[in-house]
């Protein structure tokens, strides 16, 4: 086989210098810097002589300088392009891990920008002109919207469950309901961060009812705490018994332990006033006798990912002192988001039109049943012949393990493959797919055969529309 034969491979492929050397290339050069254009270039001509050497005299095209520069702008673009991006969530979850949480309000995208581009007092105190506090710009209104004595922050929940557990309860022992033992996506397993935080896991009661009984039967000369977790993701529900917050407070001090409280999402509000499930406050743990509580800054509370332990000042002032606090310390543009979003909070009236996450959760259903009853013929003309649109109602859900049975009525557009004799699956992933390949990929989610696209959380409705003209499933 000729065309196989090495020597002829070689005589095909030019040498990098030369390639570098095309006027083609010679501008990538310029827009790109040296060193990128010349790894393109050499993954490009690696490529070639592979398929030379796999396809033979087939592959002979590709060998043309056109060819070659070419493929070498292809891989500059594909490779200087961001791989971290804006979508459209419409997968109908509104706080979805996978798509980055809580969508930031422009205050707090604001406050980042103006602490990531210039020196800041991130830990400098202006009045006294010395060393100051990174925690101390959110701790004052943390205190203000919780009650709590003092707080800290650090990199998100798991960090301060973690880092609480390690300076409270380190060689110690922790009880906790076997009811309670919870396990969030991404390898967070309440008896993994105890035995990580080197405590160890007094497990309480049984899975279906833990009582006030169990805990003290718990109680022994190495306990150092109670821990409550916030059943998040499931519910327990039939035959049940817990222990609820102010009676356990109470049992903990009558045994001289703490009690802590992970409420995991965590809200600063009561969300029954913006026609939400009522999900306990961090205000209401802590008044019910929690010495400290943690929570999620990028769940309910709508912020940027970070993790808040809030409670008893002398608890607080020994978790800042853990060398681990400050191997998990927020990072500037963090706290800078988080203190905006926290200054939100202080005017509640307005929160539903301001925080996004609150205003995607407490959207009606007739007004995103409009919307859609508007974007359905626009996407039935791109679609053509490949799909049918409906519009239909749909149930979102609030993610990340909060309110886990908590639905929220929406409405949805609902594509199906027009039915082909066989092969819909096939036709149903081509349109996700495509509809993932545009400028801003659109996520929804497979259901029963259709690719639903809940619009809770559409907000730019224009930037939608236009850009369905590129939609093209193969
Ligand atoms: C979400 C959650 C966590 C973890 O919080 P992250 O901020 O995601 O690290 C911990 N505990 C509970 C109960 C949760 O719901």
């Amino acid at each position: 086989m000729g065309s196989r034969d090495a020597p002829s491979i070689q005589a095909a492929v030019p040498s990098v210098d030369r390639v570098l050397r095309l006027t083609a290339v010679q501008s990538l050069i310029e827009t790109h810097g040296r060193r990128v254009a010349t790894e393109a270039v050499r993954a490009v001509l690696d490529d070639l002589r592979r398929r030379l050497s796999v396809e033979g005299e087939a592959a002979r095209p590709l060998t043309t300088q056109e060819a070659i520069a070419d493929r070498v702008r292809e891989t500059i673009e594909a490779r200087s392009a961001p791989s971290l991006g804006a979508v459209f969530n419409l997968t109908g979850t509104v706080l979805h891990t996978n798509l980055g949480r809580a969508v930031l309000p422009p205050e707090a995208i604001a406050a980042v920008a103006a602490a990531a581009g210039a020196p800041c007092n991130l830990e400098y105190d202006l009045d006294a002109g010395r060393r100051g506090e990174r925690d101390g710009h959110v701790e004052d209104l943390l205190v203000r919207l919780s009650g709590a004595e003092a707080a800290c922050a650090v990199n998100n929940n798991a960090a301060a469950v973690l880092v609480t557990l390690n300076t409270l309860a380190l060689r110690k022992e922790v009880a906790v309901s076997r009811g309670e033992l919870i396990e969030i996506g991404g390898s967070f397993r309440m008896p993994d961060i105890m035995a990580r935080a080197g405590c160890r896991l007094r497990e309480v009661g049984a899975t279906n009812r833990t009582h006030a009984k169990d805990y003290t039967a718990a109680v022994g000369p190495r306990t150092a705490l109670f821990m409550k977790v916030h059943t998040s993701n499931y519910t327990v529900e039939g035959f049940s018994a817990a222990v609820p917050v102010g009676e356990l407070a109470a049992l903990a001090r009558d045994h001289g332990v703490a009690l802590v409280v992970d409420l995991g999402s965590g809200t600063l509000i009561d969300l029954a006033r913006y026609g939400l499930a009522h999900e306990p406050t961090v205000a209401e743990t802590l008044a019910q006798g929690a010495d400290l509580v943690t929570f999620s800054c990028d769940k309910l509370l709508g912020g940027p990912q970070a993790g808040v332990i809030a409670g008893r000042a002398d608890l607080v002032r020994r978790i800042r002192r853990n060398p681990m606090k400050r191997a998990m310390r927020c990072d500037k543009m963090t706290i800078a988001a988080l203190a905006q979003v926290l200054r939100l909070h202080g005017d509640p009236d307005r929160l539903a039109e301001r925080l996004p996450t609150l205003r995607h959760l407490s959207r009606p259903a007739e007004e995103i049943e409009a919307q859609a009853r508007r974007l359905a013929p626009a996407l039935a003309g791109c679609l053509a012949e490949k799909a049918t649109i409906a519009v239909a109602p749909c149930q979102s859900q609030i993610g990340s393990g909060a309110l886990p049975v908590e639905r929220l009525p929406s409405a949805a557009l609902v594509i199906r493959p027009a039915t082909g004799k066989r092969g819909s699956g096939a036709a149903l992933k081509r349109i996700a797919r495509a509809l993932r390949g545009l400028p801003v990929p659109v996520i929804g989610r497979i259901h029963d055969g259709a690719c639903v696209l809940d619009l809770r959380c559409l907000e730019d409705e224009a930037a939608f529309a236009d850009q369905l003209v590129h939609l093209r499933p193969a």
